[in-house]
């Protein structure tokens, strides 16, 4: 038996994982987009896939997010012709990301190919995949709930359990029975906070030999001083309410956005919400909403003990819903103090980077980044302190204040991956892989877990192979 780390390997996008069987049967854990490519993507490069697509058997999906799900529909296009489990959740979240992330493709494929013909190069780009190949993968999906066990095969079976990460998020526990011995993996998908907003804490694995866990805050820790509402409500009085600014949230569009809008509607049920107006400005972040809204059993207690009390997690006076790009674009003129949630989250896309470009030199604007933000994308830029921010082919002088908050961060931190790890196994186990995150990350991770007597921990390079015995 073999494992493969084709993506996520010492960085945090494009979550690919290659499990061969002894018996040639081959299982990918994710086929996720690799950001650093994206734009390579858009430019008309294809995905190179290390394996042939067509020998994938099965691929067992953990999560709806794009860098876990993007390349499905290009797999599919280069040949996969097995099918795709994910929880019931995944599979409706997965169908409007990855139309989003389409759309968001043709839009950028089209303004280079503008470019281009100014440029006399007048070559048609053609994009990774196509509305033919997403329908396509959309029919292969298979929807398995939490806790049930299924089998792929006579010699290997799947379970989900609670990833606590997004709704829908599943760990992966996949048990292979091969000539009788017996091997059993836990694969963690990206974990949630011990207890965050909306979803439940993650569940830890039991009975496993191998543990690959995502490491994305190894050697960080959550600075969040004050609870997730309390933290909301400190940055709206201070840029809305002592004086008649904005406060612009880049938040994404799944998991983040809900978990900002229930905090919001909290303080409202409480008389504590700013008489201001608020809004939500991302049409992928409404679907998703209405998704969050119609799986309430897969939310943590307290957030299912207000759904009963008060009808709804997401709708509440005040609160805007925005859809059409020209009620986007008014925003701009609205000039009372308001709240803009936005997304993509990184800043890289999305309706978030007009709100960032016509409020970056307001002095009396606050961004607050409210998720992780990967090397090179702006949010990464805008919190490393640049005086002037290089946007869509210009510069633009920051006055806006930039701040950044952990309250509502969807992975552990290292102190909680550490109580993960541990719980599933620790030291006991045959192997950790640590995956899912920037190289200082995972060793500051591994040596602490080294300096607490672990000898099975390893951080796979990129293509890197395993061999299990
Ligand atoms: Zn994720």
């Amino acid at each position: 038996m073999k494992i493969t780390f084709c993506g996520a390997a010492r960085q945090v996008t494009g979550s690919m994982h290659l499990l061969e069987l002894e018996s040639g049967y081959r299982v990918l854990i994710d086929c996720g987009l690799d950001y650093n490519q994206q734009k390579e993507f858009h430019r008309g490069a294809k995905v190179q896939f290390p394996f042939d697509p067509s020998s994938i058997d099965v691929v067992i999906l953990t999560h709806a997010h794009v860098d876990h799900s993007g390349n499905i529909p290009t797999l599919v296009r280069q040949g996969f012709g097995g099918k795709i489990v994910c929880t019931p959740p995944t599979a409706e979240l997965t169908r409007f990301l990855l139309l989003d992330s389409l759309k968001i493709m043709e839009m950028e494929m089209k303004r280079k190919e503008g470019n281009r013909r100014k440029g006399k190069k007048p070559n048609k780009l053609s994009s990774i995949y196509g509305y033919k190949d997403f329908e396509e993968a959309m029919d292969r999906l298979i929807t398995l709930h939490f806790n049930k066990d299924f089998d792929l095969n006579s010699s290997l079976s799947v379970r989900f359990q609670e990833a606590g990460h997004i709704l829908g998020a599943a760990s992966v526990k996949i048990t292979v029975d091969e000539k009788g011995k017996k091997t059993v993996f836990g694969f963690t998908g990206d974990l949630g906070n011990y207890g965050s907003k909306l979803m439940k804490d993650p569940t830890p694995f039991e009975g496993i030999n191998y543990l690959i866990s995502e490491s994305t805050y190894g050697g960080r820790v959550h600075q969040a001083k004050r609870s997730p509402e309390e933290e909301l409500l400190y940055y709206i009085e201070r840029t809305c309410v002592r004086q008649p600014g904005r406060l612009v949230i880049p938040a994404f569009s799944v998991g983040r956005t809900q978990a900002i809008i229930y905090a919001l509607h909290e303080l409202y049920v409480q008389g504590r919400l700013p008489e201001i107006r608020y809004f939500v400005d991302s049409p992928l972040a409404i679907r998703t909403t209405d998704v969050y809204a119609k799986y309430g059993e897969y939310m943590n207690e307290e957030s299912q003990r207000f759904l009963k009390q008060n009808g709804s997690l997401f709708e509440f006076e005040y609160m805007d819903y925005i859809t059409d790009k020209r009620d986007s674009e008014r925003l701009q003129d609205h000039y009372e103090p308001c709240v803009i949630i936005s997304a993509a989250g990184m800043v890289e896309g999305g309706r978030i980077q007009e709100h960032v470009r016509n409020n970056i030199g307001n002095g009396y604007c606050t961004i607050l980044i409210a998720g992780f933000c990967a090397e090179g994308t702006l949010g990464h830029r805008l919190l490393n302190g640049q005086g002037n921010i290089y946007m869509n082919g210009h510069d633009y002088p920051v006055f806006a204040q930039v701040h950044k908050t952990d309250a509502f961060s969807a992975h552990p931190d290292h102190y909680g991956l550490k109580r993960y790890i541990e719980e599933s196994g620790g030291k006991s186990l045959k192997g950790i892989f640590l995956v899912h995150a920037e190289e200082s990350s995972m060793m500051s991770l591994e040596s602490d877990l080294a300096l607490n007597g672990y000898e099975n921990v390893h951080l796979p390079e990129k293509l890197e192979e395993f061999m299990i015995i």
